[in-house]
């Protein structure tokens, strides 16, 4: 498969922007070629310079968690801007498509509706398998990207190993794998894959067990073709020097990490326990993830009453397959606590 086949044809004559980083690598004693503050800074003196366009020290690092080379690694402001950097650089507005497999994330889609790219929906089964024959189907000249996301959100099941591949082997175009939550699977990452499959993209990111939602970091797995496609048509620094700093000490805490994801379980599992003694709950969703897509009786009202006890939970209960169903995070010990008594009082 060729990527700059893939590629929109005016993106294999861009001129991307050279950053004064870009221009100068070495190591020098004066630097008077960025226009930052000579003097100092308002707050933090180190961050009056403009970070690494290329994360090049925070990539090392995960390179080495990951087990992969630094040159498959392309960072992003959140996996938001990877998505829409992959939609960007592959899809002509107004004439190719992407194929997604609702119930999902609901970002595949608002990215390709914000470029004007097509979007097939191939909505899962019943039980939320995915549909691999539906998918297959689906294929024809001009889908781009087959975007899937395993562990699922909102539904918390995974796709199976061998139907992914499955996909990878028949389809021409790109899969995107949005492993967001697969810290909190037993199910092992295809990360590893991206080296027989040059047209597989693993999404992961540190806003779910790395506990770093607001840094909004991203990390995109994927052949170094596309890495350097995406870092050619990105804002040129797109990660911040404090995220590139506070991101790179969390790779240090690799076991606190795991720590934490063993105690979401933990807690995961005594919150279906105390859910399933909440007679309104009619199913507890298996899950893979850090939350449980509940059915329950008059979701939507439960949902709204919840709010009043200053409970917030995800209403998921206008969403196709996902009736009456709420999405709900595993939290702390107590405010797994406070969630099911609130359940016990309303549903009473
Ligand atoms: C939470 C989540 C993400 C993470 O998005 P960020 O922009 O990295 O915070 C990605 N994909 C899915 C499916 C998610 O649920």
């Amino acid at each position: 498969m060729e990527i700059s086949k893939l590629l929109r044809p005016h993106l294999a004559y861009l001129t991307p922007y050279s950053s004064a980083r870009d221009e100068f690598k070495g190591q020098a004693d004066v630097y008077l070629d960025a226009n930052e503050n000579a003097i100092g800074s308002t707050s933090v003196d180190k961050y009056r310079r403009y970070p690494d366009p290329y994360q090049t020290a925070l990539k090392e690092k995960i390179s080495q968690i990951k087990g992969l080379k630094s040159d498959h690694i392309f960072l992003g402001n959140g996996s938001d801007e990877p998505i829409d950097l992959l939609i960007r650089a592959f899809c002509n507005p107004g004439k190719d498509k992407v194929i997604i497999t609702p119930p999902t994330y609901g970002m595949y889609e608002v990215s390709a509706n914000i470029n004007d790219v097509g979007i097939v929906k191939v909505p899962l089964k019943t039980d939320f398998k995915l549909d691999v024959s539906g998918v297959l189907d689906a294929i024809e000249p001009g889908i781009k990207i087959i975007f899937l996301c395993s562990p699922n959100n909102p539904t918390g099941n995974s796709i199976e190993r061998s139907e992914i591949l499955e996909i990878l082997h028949k389809f021409q175009g790109l899969v995107v794998l949005d492993e967001a939550y697969i810290d909190f699977s037993t199910n092992s990452s295809l990360v590893g894959e991206i080296v027989n499959f040059p047209n597989l993209i693993v999404l992961q990111t540190f806003s779910k067990a790395w506990g770093l939602a607001a840094l909004r970091l991203g990390m995109t797995f994927m052949d170094p073709e596309i890495v350097e496609i995406l870092n050619m048509i990105k804002p040129p620094y797109n990660i911040s020097g404090a995220t590139q700093e506070l991101a790179s000490k969390a790779l240090s805490h690799l076991d606190k990490m795991k720590r934490m994801v063993k105690e979401i379980q933990k807690q995961k599992k005594q919150l279906k326990t105390m859910l399933s003694e909440i007679s309104a709950v009619k199913e507890i969703y298996p899950s893979d993830a850090n939350f449980y897509l509940v059915k329950i009786e008059d979701a939507h009202e439960i949902y709204l009453k919840l709010i009043e006890q200053k409970v917030i939970v995800r209403d998921r209960s206008r969403v196709e397959l996902c009736e009456d169903c709420l999405r709900i995070t595993v939290g702390t010990e107590k405010e797994n606590k406070i969630l099911t008594e609130q359940l016990k009082k309303i549903c009473s």
